[in-house]
C-alpha cells in the first residue's frame, strides 16, 4: 500500500498566493492533500471558478480523486480601514467604532456591520484582530459605540470582530455568501462549509439555497463550522442539519476562550460521529510551518491528539495559503497522523454493545466492520452508489481499510473526507455478481488484496439503488464461489 492509502486521516489544505499554481497544486496532492479549500473571502467569482478548474486539473494529473470545499466567509464583523494602513491603540486611551466612518485614525474607526451598536452594551468585551486587542464598551450612542482599550497593539485595516461570549446577532448567509453559494455550486463543489451558523436554522436556510441552485443537479455537503459561543449550547441540533461539522478552532478561542477549546474539541468529534457525521479539526495546527521547516513538539501533538480524538480531517489554513512549505507541512502532518493511527486500538465489540441499527444498510455496514475485524481481512469493499455504507462505516474505529468502490466521480470526492474511507473507480456492470468478480480483480489489481486474502464485501440489491445495500459477502481473493 503507498503512503497516501496508509493514512486513514484525512487532510484539508486552504488554496492561497503560496499553492495557487497547478504545478504547486500537484505537489501538494501528491504529498497528501485529499480536500482542498477554497476561502471565498477572498477574490471574485471568476478567481473561484478559475482554482477550481485548476483543481480538478491537477488531480486528474495525479490519478487521485480530491474533493473542493467551497468555504463561505460568513458574517465575520469587521473594522475599515485606516487613513495610514493601521493605528497603534495604547492601552487606556478611548477608541470609537462607528459605521458611518470613512477613513479611521488612532480614535476612530468604520465598520462593516452598522447594526453593531444594537448587540452590545456598556461592559462588553470586544476581540479584535483573534484576541489580540481588546475593548471594553463605555457606552453606546446613536452609532458611536464608545470604548476603551484594555489590551493595545497594532490594529490594521479590516480585522475582525468578536465579542466575548458570543450573542451578536448577524445571520449566518449574508448576501454575498448567497452568491457565493450560488457559485460554488456551479462550479460543482464537493463541500461548501457555512461560517457562524447559530442554530439549525442557519444550516437549513443553507441546505434550501443549495437545492434551488442546484436544481436536478448534485448538490454539495454541507459543513456548519462551530465558532460561535451559541453554537455550543444546541450542538446536537446543528450537527443533525449538517452533513458535518468544522471545529473552527479560531474564532471560537475569541468566542468562549482559548482554555475551553481543547475539551469542546472532544465532545464535538464525538458527538458528530456518533450522529454519523463527520468532523473536521481546524486552524493553527502546523502554524510555525508558515515560516519554519519543522513544526514545533507542541503543533505534533496536537495533530496527533486530534487524531486519537477522532476526527475525520486536520486542516492547514495559512500554512498552506501563504506560508513558505506547503508540501512540506503537508508531508509532516501526513507522517503525525500514520504514526498517531497506530497507537489508536479498536474498540469495536464495545461500540456495538449498546446499539441497535434500525436501517438495513446500517446494519449490513456495521455487520461488515465486525466481521471484517474479527476475521483479520484485508479490506471491507463497500460496492455503492453514494457512499452512506461507507459513511456508517467510518464512524467506528477500525484498523481494517474501508473502500468505497463507486463509478460515480461525485460520490468518489465526497468519501475523500471520510476517515480510514479510500476509493476505487467501478465501472457499473449491472449484474451483482459480475460487479463482485470485477470488483476482486480491481483490488488485486491495484494493491489492496493478493491471492488468499480475506475481503468483506457489502453490496446492495438491486444494484445502483442508493440506501439499498443488504447484502454482505465474504470472499477468499482467487477462490471461486
Ligand atoms: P476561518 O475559520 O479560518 O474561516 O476564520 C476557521 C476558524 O475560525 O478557526
Ligand atoms: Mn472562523
Amino acid at each position: 500500500m503507498d503512503l497516501i492509502a496508509a493514512r486513514a486521516t484525512k487532510i484539508v489544505a486552504t488554496l492561497g498566493p503560496a499553492s495557487s499554481s497547478a504545478e504547486m497544486l500537484a505537489r501538494m496532492i501528491r504529498a497528501g492533500v485529499d480536500v482542498v479549500r477554497l476561502n471565498f473571502s477572498h477574490g471574485t467569482a471568476q478567481d473561484h471558478l478559475a482554482r477550481g478548474q485548476m483543481v480538478r486539473e491537477a488531480a486528474a494529473a495525479c490519478e487521485r480523486e480530491v474533493a473542493i470545499m467551497a468555504d463561505l466567509q460568513g458574517p465575520k464583523i469587521r473594522v475599515g480601514k485606516f487613513a495610514d494602513g493601521k493605528v497603534e491603540l495604547q492601552p487606556g486611551q478611548p477608541f470609537i467604532l462607528d459605521a458611518s466612518c470613512e477613513l479611521g485614525d488612532d480614535g476612530k474607526v468604520g465598520l462593516d456591520y452598522p447594526d453593531l451598536p444594537r448587540d452590545v452594551r456598556a461592559g462588553d468585551i470586544l476581540l479584535l484582530n483573534d484576541g489580540l486587542i481588546r475593548l471594553r464598551v463605555v457606552r453606546v450612542s446613536g452609532t458611536e459605540i464608545h470604548t476603551e482599550v484594555v489590551v493595545g497593539g497594532e490594529l490594521s485595516n479590516n480585522k475582525g470582530i468578536n465579542r466575548q461570549g458570543g450573542g451578536l446577532t448577524a445571520p449566518a448567509l449574508t448576501a454575498k455568501d448567497m452568491e457565493d453559494l450560488r457559485t460554488a455550486v456551479q462550479m460543482g463543489v464537493d463541500y461548501i462549509a457555512i461560517s457562524f451558523p447559530k442554530n439549525r436554522t442557519d444550516m437549513e436556510m443553507a441546505r434550501q439555497l443549495v437545492a434551488v441552485a442546484a436544481g436536478s443537479g448534485p448538490r454539495p455537503q454541507l459543513i456548519a463550522k462551530i465558532e460561535r459561543a451559541e453554537a455550543i449550547a444546541v450542538l446536537e441540533e446543528i450537527i443533525d442539519a449538517s452533513d458535518g461539522i468544522m471545529v473552527a478552532r479560531g474564532d471560537l478561542a475569541v468566542e468562549v476562550g482559548a482554555a475551553a477549546v481543547p475539551a469542546l474539541q472532544k465532545r464535538m468529534i464525538q458527538m458528530a460521529r456518533s450522529r454519523n457525521r463527520t468532523v473536521i479539526t481546524a486552524t493553527q495546527m502546523m502554524e510555525s510551518m508558515i515560516t519554519n521547516a519543522m513544526p514545533t513538539r507542541a503543533e505534533v501533538s496536537d495533530v496527533a491528539n486530534a487524531v486519537l480524538d477522532g476526527t475525520d480531517a486536520v486542516m492547514l489554513s495559512a500554512e498552506t495559503a501563504v506560508g513558505r512549505y506547503p508540501v512540506e507541512t503537508i508531508e509532516t502532518m501526513a507522517s503525525i497522523c500514520i504514526e498517531a493511527e497506530k497507537s489508536q486500538h479498536s474498540a469495536l465489540d464495545k461500540d456495538f454493545l449498546d446499539q441497535t441499527f434500525l436501517r438495513v444498510d446500517q446494519s449490513i455496514a456495521c455487520a461488515a466492520l465486525f466481521t471484517a475485524h474479527h476475521m483479520r481481512c484485508k479490506a471491507i469493499c463497500a460496492l455503492t452508489h453514494s457512499g452512506s455504507t461507507t459513511l456508517w462505516m467510518s464512524r467506528h474505529d477500525s484498523a481494517t481499510p474501508i473502500y468505497a468502490l463507486t463509478s460515480r466521480l461525485a460520490t468518489q470526492r465526497k468519501v475523500a473526507l471520510y476517515r480510514n474511507v479510500r476509493t476505487l473507480q467501478l465501472e457499473d456492470v449491472g449484474d451483482r455478481d459480475a460487479a463482485l468478480l470485477a470488483a476482486e480483480k480491481l483490488l488485486v489489481e491495484k494493491g489492496v488484496a493478493s491471492l488468499g486474502d480475506l475481503i468483506v464485501f457489502t453490496v446492495g440489491e438491486p444494484m445502483g439503488s442508493p440506501g439499498g445495500t443488504n447484502t454482505l459477502k465474504i470472499v477468499r481473493v482467487g477462490q471461486k464461489g
